[in-house]
């Protein structure tokens, strides 16, 4: 077989969520919810489905969803992305990620990924044939645009940003996208900004969108998912919102792709859309989840990192151990009953600083135990 990504292997995520399996382990490792959605949105499937909704939706999506997607990002962020022609429904936020980045690099651009990154930047990039060039964020996980700068070349072509940002949990501010509207400008490059996690903000921290942003917004791509804003990570449906040139660079790839995604799921989001609340308390629910989650271990030697937004929580191990990030959350999962992620898997020269992260999406229950197992370590 032609070998594609000769030096990739399974996804962490996978990796962890097994091994957690396997030994009966409190899983904090893979983020996704362990609570359900609400009710009234899988009515909403149930009533899509018996009113006959189960064929082939137009390939950007169906109307209705994509009309709610428009009205909300342009009442929030003061865009005007036009439904018909600028938003594009997608597998997810990875499926939306993959077609963007693929439609705007070729073979021998260089693209730059911030890390720690989200794992499926990479792959993405280079089975596009092009370069991913990893700029590390500063010791205390802010962008550092010095760097960012100094990593620009004359193939540099594209940059993917995550904010809120997985694995560390910080935010972008106001500032930094003015430097990367600088930098993206100066040197004309496209913009994959990676939003999955838009309605997670704590603290009255605002998401701080390429949206909100002229001189971003008609260079970028901006992916998001409704499997993080309604507890749905299974149904994988997301959008990608761009300006026309970019949207239809963007379907040309989308068509022969997926063509289109699960018909019921988008009129019941369409739906449930009408109503802010759900996306709205959002930021609300998961700080609750994060104080509690934070208090509880507290009193362990796991030393706590800045959470601004996401459902993660990254800490510091080294009063623990000097084990590996990697081993240390094996043995994390094997021994004391939590999995946990390691953060050195989202840097291309793996960093050990001993830093791993825990998904706090998670009952409050769960939460608790994962908090007495970690006890132990104290
Ligand atoms: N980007 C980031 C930063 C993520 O954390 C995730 C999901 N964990 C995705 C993209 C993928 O989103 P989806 O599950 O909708 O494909
Ligand atoms: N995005 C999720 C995380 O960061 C996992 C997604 C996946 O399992 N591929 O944990």
């Amino acid at each position: 077989l032609p070998t594609k990504l000769p030096h990739t292997g399974t996804t962490i995520f996978t990796v962890m969520s097994a091994l957690a399996a396997e030994h009966g382990a409190v899983n904090l490792g893979q983020g996704f919810p362990d609570f359900g959605t609400d009710p009234a949105l899988l009515q909403a499937v149930t009533d899509a489905m018996a009113a006959g909704y189960n064929q082939y939706p137009p390939m950007t999506g169906v109307p209705a969803l994509r009309q709610a997607v428009a009205a909300k990002l342009n009442a929030l962020y003061g865009s005007a992305y036009d439904a018909d022609r600028d938003i594009t429904i997608t597998a997810g936020g990875t499926q939306g990620l993959i077609t963007a980045i693929h439609a705007c690099v070729g073979a021998g651009d260089e693209v730059i990924i911030i890390e720690p990154a989200y794992d499926s930047y990479d792959p993405a990039i280079r089975l596009a044939g092009a370069v991913p060039v990893g700029v590390p964020m500063t010791l205390d996980y802010r962008l550092d645009w010095d760097a960012v700068r100094a990593a620009v070349t004359p193939r540099t072509r594209a940059l993917v940003l995550n904010t809120p940002h997985n694995p560390s949990g910080r935010i972008a501010t106001a500032d930094d996208q003015r430097e990367l509207a600088q930098i993206a400008e100066q040197h004309d490059l496209f913009v994959v900004s990676d939003e999955v996690y838009e309605h997670m903000v704590f603290d009255g921290a605002a998401h701080e969108s390429v949206a909100r942003h002229p001189g971003l917004r008609e260079r970028s791509f901006l992916v998001s998912s409704f499997g993080k804003t309604f507890h749905v990570t299974g149904w994988k449906v997301g959008f990608v919102a761009a300006p026309p040139a970019l949207s239809a660079a963007f379907r040309r790839l989308h068509q022969y792709t997926v063509f289109t995604v699960h018909t019921p799921t988008q009129h019941a989001i369409a739906a449930y859309l009408a109503d802010p609340a759900p996306w709205q308390g959002l930021s609300g629910f998961y700080q609750a989840k994060r104080d509690a989650f934070r208090a509880a271990i507290e009193g362990t030697p796991l030393k706590l990192l800045p959470c601004e937004g996401t459902y993660f929580q990254t800490v510091d191990y080294r009063a623990v151990s000097d084990k590996t990030e990697l081993e240390f959350a094996r043995w994390l999962t094997t021994e004391v009953g939590v999995a946990a992620i390691p953060l050195s898997v989202f840097y291309q020269q793996p960093q050990e600083r001993g830093h791993v992260r825990f998904c706090f999406a998670k009952r409050d229950e769960t939460l608790a135990k994962a908090a007495q197992c970690l006890q132990a370590l104290a």
